[in-house]
């Protein structure tokens, strides 16, 4: 089993569903509004648990009402919490409108994760019985390279997802192993809006980079090696909200168990693209047994 670690971030979403968004000074009558636990670093630590990782979650939750339920989703999900301190304060907090065309403004509020400066007690050597750590930037600076140096020490692979896409500071990037952007982080870490020429210009940096493509799939790229492109699985989305974190929790837990980069890459892709045919982030992450069917109905062979 795949041991994992991650050092991120922890939100409450509140999400109001509105027809429009309001113009600043407007007031609208919105249709629902949702509270549904998320930030990047629980989510990627619930995908890879339901993917069967063993997964220790490592950040900080409020003193509040929030906390308290954004602890037991990620304990449902079999995400161990011990390492999940609870802080004064509030919660992280991300405030989403979400209009009928499905177009979305966010507002975060770090709270509970702006207070996470270091590690604690324990951490390094959390980190160091993991076969990997995943790392956000949802946490200040300084957390996210403490962890990254701890897991440096140990040996143990890193994977940073740059989200929200902002400068990184050479050591960070000298601690990554595997960088996972997007296409519009990859465009606003090197300048360049073609993936192949980003994951070339990354490779300087990194040994190792997934760029993923949203419905055209991702591109990994590896110093020496030659660039592999692969394809998502055509489905049909209806809410592409952490497909992202679903994609680097399954590469995660793949890669742990020794599966090949291609193979690791096609089985990421297959457990986003059921993220994607489900509403929600953490509500439509996929389990082991759903996305092992549908890799093998992909792969062509018999269930
Ligand atoms: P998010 O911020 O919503 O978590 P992201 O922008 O970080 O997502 P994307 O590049 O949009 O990441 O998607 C990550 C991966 O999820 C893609 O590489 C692809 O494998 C899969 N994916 C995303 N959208 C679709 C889609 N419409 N159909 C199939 N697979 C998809």
């Amino acid at each position: 089993m795949t041991a994992i670690a991650v050092l991120g971030s922890t939100n409450m979403d509140l999400v109001a569903y509105v027809p429009k968004a309001p113009h600043p000074g407007e007031t609208v009558t919105g249709r629902e509004f949702r509270t549904v636990p998320g930030g990047k670093g629980a989510n990627q630590a619930v995908a890879a648990a339901r993917l069967g990782g063993e997964v220790v979650m490592i950040g900080a939750v409020g003193a509040d009402e929030f906390g308290v339920r954004l602890r037991a989703a990620l304990a449902a999900s079999g995400v161990e919490t011990a390492a999940l301190r609870t802080v004064e304060g509030a919660s992280g907090t991300a405030h989403i409108t979400v209009d009928d065309e499905g177009a979305n403004s966010i507002i975060v509020i770090p709270g509970a994760n702006g207070r996470v400066t270091g590690l604690e007690p324990g951490d390094d050597s959390r980190i160091g019985a993991a076969d990997c750590l995943l790392l956000q930037l949802e946490l200040p600076l300084e957390a996210v390279l403490a962890g990254a140096r701890a897991a440096r020490a140990h040996g143990v692979r890193t994977v940073l997802t740059p989200a929200p896409a902002q400068p990184l500071p050479a050591e960070l990037l000298a601690a990554t192993d595997l960088l996972v952007p997007n296409e519009h982080e990859a465009a606003a870490l090197t300048g360049l809006t073609d993936p192949h020429r980003a994951a070339e210009a990354l490779l300087r940096e990194v040994p190792e980079v997934v760029i993923t493509l949203g419905a055209a799939g991702s591109l990994y790229a590896a110093r020496g090696r030659a660039p592999l492109t692969v394809p998502a699985p055509r489905v049909r989305a209806v809410d592409t909200t952490a497909a992202g974190d679903t994609f680097v929790g399954a590469l995660a837990v793949a890669l742990g168990e020794g599966r090949p980069v291609p193979e690791a890459l096609r089985w990421a892709s297959v457990a986003a693209a059921l993220s994607v045919q489900r509403p929600g982030a953490q509500s439509s992450m996929p389990t082991r047994t759903e996305t092992d069917t549908a890799a093998l109905a992909a792969d062509g062979a018999t269930p």
